[in-house]
């Protein structure tokens, strides 16, 4: 495979790449950026990777002259970058959504490297985002609730922080390499099977959140950390939106136990019954119950 050198190369070496800025088009989203300029060299990032799709989540300014300056010719995408309110708004129809970091936490997100992140969104079933943080402090931990997986860039020791242009050019190559490479993501990606959207996904933390607070379960004086560990887990195990679909059947039952009842007797007789024997509706329980 040959580098990309310039616009001709851009078209040619990213022919995989969605429309630049179609709905579906991979998308770059820049949190709360301080500095204009690092607005522009991003434009000019994404761009010399064939990509179109800039969303400003709250700029501090924009739009700016030096933006401009520093987007070299990448002028139709900063022309095009949308600015938005929220981060939810910016993903809300992403099914994979990749936060990038240069800390590690306390609390650890599922993280992927860089490649292993191209590679799963180059096969997503859906829009992806690749979102970055602010040039002080990255991402709050109830952004980085929202993202899928984490990604840290490796570097060298004891500087671990890349200027954040520089970091959505090589995420931008990465998934520049990817959407070219014949090779699936491994592990994560389910063959032929739709995922859910960000905003599908909100609706079920919110509606398992509710349903733990009305079983006793969670302290909304005291949440701790639970609700972010139920969410760390349920994105590494990555469900389908027919499986979230059955989560939510399950959680609208959920109030409602019968623990002495038949169909727990049956339960109980089928278990006893040892190996091969079925569990009386079984078929029907995981039957995804529409909204
Ligand atoms: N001081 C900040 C660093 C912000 S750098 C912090 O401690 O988080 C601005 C943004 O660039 C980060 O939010 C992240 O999106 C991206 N970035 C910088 N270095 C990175 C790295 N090593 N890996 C992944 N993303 C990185």
């Amino acid at each position: 495979m040959t580098t990309p050198t310039g616009e001709s190369a851009r078209a040619a070496e990213c022919s995989r790449t969605p429309a630049q800025g179609g709905a579906s088009a991979p998308r770059f989203v820049l949190v709360e950026t301080s500095h204009p300029g690092n607005i522009g060299s991003a434009a000019r990032a994404i761009a010399t990777m064939g990509f179109g799709r800039l969303i400003l989540v709250r700029p501090e300014r924009f739009p700016h002259a030096e933006a401009t300056a520093l987007a070299a010719g990448a002028d139709d995408v900063l022309a095009a970058a949308e600015v938005v309110a929220s981060l939810d708004e910016a993903v809300a129809d992403c099914v994979g959504v990749y936060g990038t970091s240069a800390r590690t936490r306390t609390l650890d997100w599922p993280r992927c490297d860089a490649r292993a992140a191209a590679l799963e969104a180059s096969g997503a079933s859906g829009p992806v985002a690749f979102v970055f943080g602010r040039e002080r402090s990255g991402l709050t931990n109830r952004e980085l609730d929202c993202c899928t997986a984490m990604i840290t860039i490796p570097t060298g020791a004891g500087y671990g922080s890349l200027n954040l242009a520089q970091a959505v050019q090589i995420i931008a190559y990465e998934l520049c390499v990817a959407l070219q490479s014949p090779e699936t993501a491994p592990g994560r990606a389910h063959a032929g099977e739709e995922m859910p959207t960000h905003a599908e996904r909100e609706r079920f933390y919110a509606h398992l959140e509710e349903t733990l607070v009305d079983i006793g379960f969670l302290d909304p004086g005291q949440p701790k950390q639970l609700m972010r560990r139920l969410r760390r887990f349920f994105h590494r195990a990555a469900p389908s939106r027919v499986e979230l679909n059955i989560l939510r059947g399950v959680l609208r039952n959920a109030g409602n136990p019968e623990p002495g009842s038949p169909a727990r007797a049956r339960l109980q007789a089928a278990r006893d019954g040892g190996e091969g024997a079925t569990i009386p509706g079984e078929v029907d329980s995981s039957a995804p119950r529409q909204e």
